[in-house]
């Protein structure tokens, strides 16, 4: 048996692995992730390595014909588990349950390695009282020496100021910092630190005491943990009803017994008041990262995590490969945002990772989220998770008024605008009265259903239960099963005329409302307008500061920041996300139309909100409205079960990538046969493992590269993954050439 090592452990390592031979006494013990002691280079100096795969295959090509010439592992390491084996472990089950080769998951759970300096970092502190400084400005501005003066002026807000930022942003000379120095107003301090991207900021905490209900959390949360129970936990609680301060109430704890924890967060809504709300309770034992984070940072995060200088990390999935060495809690903030799947392969998601990780540290996760995900709703239903609920907005503010806008009907009565008559008069309403408004579209990837008018009526699949997507050519197809009909001219269910497919982009919006309204100040937020990098957080911040009545905008503007002076929210079509042929196409309705509706009344004003649509009677429209999410998982549940869609039953995305179209259509068919034989047919129909497609994916070319999937239905993972297991070993014998295999477990984005 051989062991393949790698002997520095970093992301650029992992693609150069050496191999040893396993010796006899080792064999019994050795495993993924170990830290081993190999002889290493000419010298064979004893060197530490990490054991990354364990085989029966040797690589080594001189060995093969002589195998007494391979290096021997020399030992296993005394220190048991560190840092590194437990990530290699991680990396191991991620590579077992997703389908990615070793390398893959190691370089998504690996730091990337940069040779950080240490860097200095100087910072100017305050010295002298408020009165000489004052004094000194006075003089400053009498003798018009403006750069004293522009420093003398920060030195009386703050009391430290980085170095950089003076000579950088302010533009003062060093020598005029020098001139103060000497006058004894100001210090100059110097040491040597990690780059800390939340920087210096004031301390001083704005606790809370907890309510009953948010007490009650924490007490159940530490009494099982305490008690050396790890468990998972789901906060189900309204925007405002108090769950970050629960969260950190339990990160405090957890801190307080000496270990870490990791609070994930989907980077669009992190906004920069929770950032300083934990900054706050924490100070330097927090830190953030995320993708604006030069790689450097990144490392030096992970360095003051594995040398336990920091406590929490703050970040979106990939935080939860920070290297601590200890992690006692796993927080999952809005639990229910797609972005915690990962679309690159290993297509993990966070959620399910994280249990990993608190598996292999012992430690709890706890989940939180307005309209918590079908799948952690459910595991709590099934006794699974433990949950709980906050149902009272600690924040004031009342609930929005809910207006649903029968898009049927303005068309019958002669309206055939975008804006139904009701959000026509709101919208002018606000506009005379001086409050902004929000129009949210939700548009989401490709939405090409075919819908009428008239009736409401979307056409579907008789098989899969979703919206069948038009295609060129007249085709209607559905992409789970390859389902196709051809596109009708007139409504099978009314006869109308109007059935066709749906297409509004934000732009359009903009004009027509600009038409309706000339005085109205607009802006609007999409793909285009925020491509730049900071582009995101201008318009937000020029909507925010009053710049204009009306945002327009899709997903992006329903996440995360508050816009007290919003009373009026605008749903152009609920359909568009409705209606997307994908199994989740309710749930994510319900998600957007609860979110976008919370937009609404933050402030002291009460808000109303308007949802258009062709199909008022959904029931993700209709609970939505009502702000009542059990009645809407009683529904959809029933419909996952009704047709073993996840999270009753498990789902595999298989999706072959190919240059060519019949290679790949071939592929898809050859690996959906040997997939297919996995079924059982002693097994009743309906518990049967089921195929479905192979067709062409919704999108079925991007970039000239033709895709094509298909899809396993079944009620057991681990079934799953051992049919993903046959079908690699089945693309590695047949060494297709101008193909890529892809597997998606469960997939959130089917597009
Ligand atoms: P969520 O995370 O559910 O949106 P937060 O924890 O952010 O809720 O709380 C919403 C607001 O209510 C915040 O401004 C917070 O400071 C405040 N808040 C939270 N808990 C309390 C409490 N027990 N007493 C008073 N205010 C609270
Ligand atoms: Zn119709
Ligand atoms: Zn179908």
């Amino acid at each position: 048996m051989y062991a393949d090592i790698i002997v520095d452990i970093s992301r650029e390592e992992v693609d150069r692995p050496f191999q040893y031979r396993i010796p006899e006494g080792l064999l019994e013990r050795l495993e993924v992730g170990m830290e081993v002691l190999v002889p290493f280079g000419m010298g064979n100096r004893l060197t530490k390595g990490y054991v990354i795969a364990i085989t029966e295959e040797c690589k080594y090509e001189p060995a093969k014909e002589n195998p007494a010439r391979m290096k021997e592992i020399f030992s296993i390491s005394q220190d048991g588990v560190t840092v590194e084996s437990r990530l290699i472990r991680l990396a191991g089950w991620m590579h077992e349950n997703y389908g990615s080769t070793m390398i893959q998951a190691l370089k998504t759970v690996l730091p990337a390695k940069q040779s950080v300096r240490k860097l200095t970092l100087r910072r100017v502190e305050r010295r002298g009282s408020r009165e000489a400084l004052i004094a000194a400005l006075g003089e400053a501005r009498r003798k018009k020496q403006f750069a004293k003066e522009k420093l003398l002026n920060e030195l009386l807000t703050s009391q430290t100021i980085p170095y950089e930022w003076i000579t950088g942003k302010l533009g003062v000379s060093a020598s005029t910092v020098r001139s103060l120095e000497r006058a004894e107003l100001l210090r100059v301090v110097t040491e040597s630190t990690y780059r800390n991207p939340v920087g210096d900021r004031e301390t001083g905490d704005t606790r809370k005491n907890l309510s009953h209900a948010q007490q009650n959390i924490v007490k159940e949360v530490l009494q099982d943990y305490d008690a050396g129970k790890r468990g998972t936990y789901l906060i189900h609680g309204i925007t405002g009803s108090g769950k970050t301060e629960v969260y950190m109430a339990l990160i405090e704890q957890v801190v307080a017994r000496g270990r870490q924890a990791v609070f994930l967060i989907p980077e669009i809504a992190l906004t920069y008041q929770t950032l300083v709300r934990f900054y706050r309770r924490f100070g330097d034992r927090v830190s953030l990262i995320n993708s604006t984070l030069s790689a450097g940072e990144k490392y030096d995060q992970c360095e003051r995590a594995k040398n336990r200088e920091i406590d929490v990390i703050i970040g979106p999935r990939s935080a939860l490969f920070t290297p601590f060495p200890d992690i006692g809690l796993i927080v999952i903030d809005e639990e229910h945002e797609s972005s915690y799947k990962s679309e690159n392969t290993p297509k993990y998601h966070a959620r399910e990772t994280a249990m990993e990780v608190a598996r292999l540290h012992g430690a709890s996760v706890v989940l939180g989220s307005a309209t918590p995900s079908l799948e952690s709703y459910y595991r709590a239903m099934q006794g699974e998770y433990r949950l709980f609920q906050l149902k009272e907005r600690l924040t004031g503010g009342t609930l929005p008024k809910v207006h649903v806008a029968d898009l049927r009907t303005e068309l019958k009565e002669g309206n055939r605008s975008i804006f139904s008559r009701k959000l026509q008069e709101l919208l002018s309403d606000r506009l005379k009265k001086g409050e902004q408004s929000m129009l949210f579209l939700n548009r989401r990837g490709y939405a090409g259903f075919l819908s009428c008018r008239a009736c409401g009526y979307v056409v579907k699949c008789p098989h899969c239960d979703v919206s069948l997507s038009e295609h060129a050519g007249g085709r209607l197809i559905c992409h789970y099963c390859g389902y196709e009909i051809p596109k009708m001219k007139l409504c099978p269910q009314c006869g109308s005329k109007y059935i066709s497919g749906f297409r509004a982009g934000t732009q359009q919006i903009e004009e027509k409302l600009k038409e309706l309204f000339p005085q109205a100040r607009v802006l609007r937020m999409d793909a285009d307008t925020t491509r730049r990098k900071d582009s995101y957080e201008k318009i937000l911040a020029s909507f925010s500061s009053g710049e204009a009545d009306v945002l327009i905008g899709t997903q992006m503007i329903v996440k995360g920041h508050d816009f007290p002076r919003v009373t009026l929210v605008g749903i152009i079509a609920a359909d568009l996300s409705l209606s997307v042929g994908d199994f989740r196409a309710g749930e994510r309705t319900f998600q957007l139309l609860t979110q976008a509706a919370g937009r609404a009344g933050r402030g002291e004003i009460p808000g109303e909100v308007v949802i258009q649509t062709y199909q008022p009677e959904h029931y993700a429209v209709v609970y939505s409205a009502r702000q009542d999410y059990e009645a809407f998982y009683r529904e959809e549940i029933l419909y996952r079960e009704l047709l073993s869609y996840p999270p009753v039953s498990h789902m595999l995305a298989v999706q072959v990538f190919s240059k060519e179209e019949e290679g790949g259509r071939t592929l898809a068919e050859r690996l959906a046969r040997e997939a297919d034989s996995f079924a059982d047919p002693r097994e009743p129909l309906e518990k049967r493992m089921l195929l479905i497609g192979p067709a062409p994916a919704s999108i079925g070319r991007i970039n000239d590269i033709f895709r094509f999937v298909f899809y396993l239905k079944y009620a057991n993972y681990g079934t799953l993954v051992k049919v993903k297991d046959a079908l690699e070993e089945k693309i590695r014998e047949w060494q297709p050439k101008g193909e890529n295999v892809q597997f998606d477990f469960d997939p959130i984005n089917t597009m």
